[in-house]
């Protein structure tokens, strides 16, 4: 089966056609800055050569068109026909309370997408534009959202409810949601994969530490908690994002230092985190080198990441009870950032995991990166967020053909 996967954000769109007998990527590619007559088209074939094209791109359809233009170019392509692909897996980023797990991309399902574009209004039109314009160039082939909030719906009530009054859950949906759910389950179905423990069976704690950061408790394969919340603020601080704040700041903010909510929401969002404490930068590479070198404040920053992230990993295990087989780091920051792990990891021998810092070495690729007494493993695990929805897109697919 060959399914190309989708992912498609305002104002870029990242596309992948898999083999899914050997999971082999056929090929991929990244158009940037639709809308703009000096959009960019990056495509390669397999492993080979990379191909860029500065060109104008006005819309998504036409964004869609180019990369299914060169999937079936007689040079650079790698399927004869359109008809060579079996379906389409697209990432979308809110499907609320309602979409618990993956779903073919029915009118019915997309008037759910839609009605939670109020919850990530920068996300789901961007999805959605994606959605239309495939369905319109390739209407034959199921499509099938993969939903990145949908791992998260397993969590009780009492982790997704806020201590809010509780009628802005009920009247007005104000809940949990948590993000990166397709990263967090890929890496806890491949951890429990290394280890030998079945999915089911398999409690561990995961930290996805991209630019955005969230870290999932997850009993049995299920989601139970996750540190990001409503939107994309809470937790542990990111790239620019803040993280946790006291609420009274957000009031003080707008209160006494009279900024409107639009300058706020820049501040938290855009200003805070490794950027605004660092004073340099969102890049936890030139965090890490800034520190080493002594800067006061790139070393603060670092200082407060690690901390925070500790912290979480801790208040995650008291969810699980205690009861964990492993700890496991991905994203760009998890996945390469040797410093960062080495310095996340000081302390949890109170947990059990002992980190090596021989092992944990390694960039980029899956190893366990615990002394072989430690109880708790800590573990790399390099997301592979593409491989999961094809694998979800494929499973739904494959179900369908045989009904
Ligand atoms: P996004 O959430 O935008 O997908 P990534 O998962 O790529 O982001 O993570 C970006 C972060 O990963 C940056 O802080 C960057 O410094 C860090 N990172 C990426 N590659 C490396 C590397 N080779 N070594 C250290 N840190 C890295």
């Amino acid at each position: 089966m060959r399914i190309l996967v989708i992912n498609s954000g305002s104002s870029s769109l990242k596309f992948q056609l898999m083999n899914m007998i050997d999971r082999e990527i056929l090929c991929k590619g990244l158009i940037e800055r639709i809308g703009s007559a000096e959009g960019t088209f990056t495509y390669s074939r397999g492993n080979g050569e990379k191909i860029v094209e500065t060109r104008e791109i006005p819309d998504h359809e036409t964004a869609i068109s180019l990369a299914l233009q060169a999937i079936t170019d007689p040079q650079a392509g790698v399927i004869k026909d359109l008809s060579e692909i079996d379906a389409v897996g697209h990432r979308i980023v809110h499907g609320g309370e309602k979409i618990k797990k993956s779903e073919f991309l029915t009118d019915e399902i997309i008037r759910i997408i839609q009605d939670c574009v109020r919850l990530a209004p920068l996300h789901n039109p961007a999805n959605l534009l994606g959605v239309k314009a495939l369905k319109k160039l390739l209407p034959d082939v199921p499509h099938i959202g993969v939903f990145d909030t949908a791992f998260h719906t397993t969590m009780p009530e009492k982790a997704y409810i806020y201590p809010l009054a509780y009628e802005y859950y009920k009247k007005h949906g104000i809940r949990r949601f948590g993000f990166h759910g397709t990263s967090h389950h890929y890496v806890s179905l491949r951890a429990a994969e290394i280890l030998g423990i079945k999915p089911d069976k398999f409690n561990c704690i995961t930290c996805h530490f991209g630019n955005g950061v969230s870290i999932s408790a997850i009993q049995n394969g299920k989601s139970v908690d996750t540190s990001l919340g409503f939107g994309t603020m809470a937790g542990v601080p990111m790239g620019t994002r803040a993280g946790d704040l006291d609420p009274d700041i957000i009031l003080y903010l707008i209160d006494q230092l009279k900024m409107s909510v639009t300058e706020v929401r820049h501040l938290i969002y855009k200003n805070s985190g490794l950027k605004g404490l660092s004073g340099l930068t969102n890049d936890m590479r030139d965090i890490v080198e800034a520190a080493l070198a002594g800067k006061k404040r790139p070393k603060l920053a670092l200082r407060i990441f690690t901390r925070s992230a500790r912290k979480m990993i801790g208040a995650m295990a008291t969810v699980l009870e205690g009861k964990l087989d492993a700890i496991i780091f991905t994203a760009g920051i998890g996945e390469n950032n040797v410093e960062v792990r080495a310095m996340v990891c000081e302390g949890l021998e109170i947990l059990g995991a002992r980190i090596d810092l021989q092992k944990n070495l390694i960039r980029g690729k899956e190893g366990i990166i615990s002394t072989d007494d430690s109880r708790i493993k800590l573990m790399v695990v390099p997301t592979n967020e593409e491989l999961m929805i094809a694998l979800e897109t494929e499973a739904l697919a494959q179900g369908a053909r045989k009904n």
